[in-house]
């Protein structure tokens, strides 16, 4: 696929950005389900619960549409997940790590489903890669993959041409923000912390 990053120059706010990201999730999920199915593969959670596994996220654009469906849940609901991130976020830096289940993460249910971000939609399946230097990268499915469908399971999931929408997406958000930064969080930071644009960039959008 390619990015659906096409003819929105016109708007100033992030919406844009956020409306092409649903479009690659949608496509990411599309073949997370593809995939499952090839392989007989049913998430029901687990022990393991890859929302406890500490995952970095590295994008401006998926932070962004985190915090959107942060902001359209009501204040009553917001209020204990941020109480729970400030929490995770300290229990995350202590030394050695602790597995801390993720804020949004509720009775096991994701309060920000919808808004989700990519590796939480990408997660179980084994995949394959090619990097951008042509090399060829492989990644197991989940313990709970593996007790399902065995181990060796023939990775099916393609992450290449989802990364590559993803992040050329990413390219074109911080192009047209002049943003540069480098982005390493959790999903703890994303929900403690705003996206540390410009402040005329700022006050230009509501979503977060
Ligand atoms: S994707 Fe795998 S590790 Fe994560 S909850 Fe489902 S079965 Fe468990
Ligand atoms: S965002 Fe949702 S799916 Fe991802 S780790 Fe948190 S609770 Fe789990």
């Amino acid at each position: 696929m390619t990015a659906p990053i096409a003819a929105e120059d016109q708007k100033s706010s992030c919406a844009w950005a956020t409306e092409a990201l649903a479009r690659v999730f949608a496509a990411m999920d599309a073949d997370y389900e593809r995939a499952a199915l090839a392989h007989g593969f049913v998430c029901r959670g687990c022990d393991d619960n890859c929302c406890r596994t500490r995952f970095y996220h590295h994008t401006l654009v998926e932070h962004l549409y985190l915090r959107q469906g942060l902001s359209a849940l009501a204040a009553a609901d917001r209020g204990p997940i941020a109480a729970r991130a400030a929490q995770a976020a300290v229990r995350m830096a202590a030394e050695p790590p602790e597995p801390v289940m993720c804020p949004l993460n509720a009775q096991g249910r994701c309060l920000l489903y919808a808004h989700r971000p990519m590796i939480c939609r990408l997660h179980g399946i084994p995949h394959h890669l090619r990097r951008p230097d042509g090399r060829r990268q492989a990644g197991p499915g989940c313990g709970d993959f593996d007790r399902q469908c065995g181990a060796a399971a023939q990775p099916l999931l393609d992450r290449t041409p989802l990364y590559s929408a993803l992040a050329e997406l990413e390219r074109e958000l911080r192009r047209r923000l002049g943003f540069g930064a480098k982005i390493r969080m959790t999903i703890a930071q994303m929900v403690i912390e705003k996206p540390a644009l410009s402040d005329g960039k700022e006050s230009d959008h509501e979503i977060y």
